[in-house]
């Protein structure tokens, strides 16, 4: 297990030595101490990133494109040790873990691809004066601050297009989940990433090392994923110096489900948009809209889906939903759960939490729920789910729309024609039409709104961390 930090390809102690310590959400153990750094470890890894992003840069596209693709086979090979270390961090239920490290490592498979492929234009002056050339170079050091859900995947959601455009990073992984990063990072220079390109400085103080690193000259960007809370701070930060920005915030999906949806595929999506990875998850359908018609089979078809989940280690054979990551957590998804049965909401099943040791959650269905209840507008990140019953399409739209946050949305119905028409009205980054997944690495992940900034992912994915630059030339 590496606990040490990487800066410059050296793994080092760091410069706090009050180490951070890891807990496992199962049972509430330490399971490691990691190295601290401090804004001064900050300055160093962009001081290395600087220097290595250089060379990087003038090496050929086919060159980055085959260690991106010696990373994506690398990170594979591993991936029984690396699901290990997300269920031994995270808690999530190994069978997720695994999903995780498969999804993680095709960021880099399809970035080798898109490496070859940052096309630029040329083309006439419409006056004929001159030609205009449009090429796009790499942005240079970009510092990344990722969340605790993904411990690996928003890691190369970000680390493999901007390694692929010839970029540098620095990256700040949460305290909950060093681990995972840590090990990816060590893979990565194994399958041949160049010491100095990839830095992971884990940290007790988020705020002044956020500040030493983008106070650095050659810090051009920051890619940030996790609450909308946070980013805002950052994008604060982030305009002292006018960096670029990609932001990938918080969600508050609707999931709707019309009387002619197929209700077989609409639980099985409901349950796949809810509770995989235990349900922390930024698209998690967080309000289910239910046309009148079917809302009680609905509920009670959820329910029993929702009842006959294993709950517990994420390591156990057969558990389908692992421990929420703290005790925080825990508070936070019982209040609302409280607040909505106070309100008039029943538990279909569920509602309370489940006695320690770990920070367990009986996975919840709440029926009776109204668009009051603080339910309905806060992001739950845990397994409950809120029923709330339509009658009017129009009504039902509007209520989706009734959110700041826009990432992802859900549409269920037997008429695509329809569900395409409402998906269209829906403004949110991404929508699920009769599917409740939808991340893919050769798609457009992000929001709209409060949810985020900028896409991950698909073909215009690598050129959130590339510049353009147009020249004018005659010849
Ligand atoms: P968070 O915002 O609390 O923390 C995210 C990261 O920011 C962590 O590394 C944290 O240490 C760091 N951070 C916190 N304060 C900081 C500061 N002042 N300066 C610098 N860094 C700081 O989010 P979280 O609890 O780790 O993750 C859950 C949230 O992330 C949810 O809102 C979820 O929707 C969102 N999320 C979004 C996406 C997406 O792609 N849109 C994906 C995953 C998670």
């Amino acid at each position: 297990m590496q606990t040490q930090m990487l800066i410059g390809g050296k793994w080092l102690d760091g410069s706090d030595s009050n180490r951070i310590e890891v807990f496992n959400p199962a049972n509430g153990e330490v399971i490691a101490e990691v190295a601290a750094g401090t804004p001064a470890d900050a300055t160093a890894a962009v001081d290395a990133a600087d220097l290595a992003q250089r060379s990087w840069a003038a090496t050929a596209p086919r060159v980055r494109s085959e260690v991106l693709r010696n990373c994506w086979q690398t990170l594979l090979d591993h991936t029984d040790e690396l699901a290990g270390l997300i269920t031994a961090e995270h808690g999530k239920p190994t069978a997720d873990a695994k999903g995780e490290i498969a999804y993680a490592a095709e960021f880099f498979r399809w970035n080798a691809e898109e490496a070859v492929r940052i096309d630029g234009v040329i083309k006439p002056a419409p006056s004929g004066a001159h030609k205009i050339l449009i090429h796009h170079p790499p942005v240079g050091v970009v510092v990344m601050v990722t969340p605790w859900n993904f411990p690996a995947a928003m890691i190369t959601r970000k680390v493999a297009p901007a390694l692929a455009a010839g970029n540098a990073c620095i990256i700040k992984p949460p305290k909950e989940t060093p681990l995972t990063a840590l090990r990816v990072a060590e893979l990565l220079e194994e399958a041949g990433v160049p010491a100095g390109l990839v830095n992971v400085v884990p940290t007790h103080s988020s705020g002044s090392w956020f500040e030493a690193a983008t106070e650095h000259r050659a810090t051009r960007m920051v890619s940030f994923t996790g609450s909308t809370e946070v980013g805002r701070i950052l994008l604060k930060r982030c305009a002292d110096r006018v960096l670029k920005t990609g932001m990938e915030l918080g969600g508050n999906a609707p999931f709707i489900v019309f009387n002619d949806a197929d209700m077989d595929l609409a639980v099985e999506g409901a349950m796949t948009a809810k509770m995989r990875h235990s349900a922390e998850v930024c698209t998690a359908a967080n309000r289910m809209f239910v046309e009148a018609g079917v809302a009680d089979e609905f509920t009670e078809r959820l329910a029993a889906a929702m009842g006959a989940m294993k709950v517990g280690p994420g390591n156990e054979e057969g558990v389908t939903c692992g421990p929420m990551i703290n005790a925080a957590a825990i508070e936070s998804i019982d209040g609302l759960v409280q607040g909505a049965l106070a309100a008039g909401a029943t538990a279909a099943v569920g509602g309370a939490r489940i006695d320690g040791p770990g920070f367990f959650y009986a996975p919840t269905v709440l029926g009776d729920v109204t668009m009051e209840s603080p339910i309905a507008k806060e992001e739950i990140f845990g397994p409950v789910a809120p029923v709330i019953k339509f009658s009017d399409t129009d009504t039902v739209i509007d209520w989706a729309n009734d959110t700041e946050l826009g990432l992802a949305s859900y549409v269920f119905s037997g008429d695509v024609a329809r569900a395409m028409s409402v998906g269209e009205r829906i403004h949110a980054g991404m929508v699920g039409i009769n599917r409740g997944a939808m991340s893919d690495p050769a798609a457009p992940f992000g929001g709209m709104k409060q949810s985020g900034l900028g896409r991950e992912g698909a073909h215009e994915g690598i050129f959130e961390f590339c510049e353009t630059q147009y020249i004018a030339a005659n010849w």
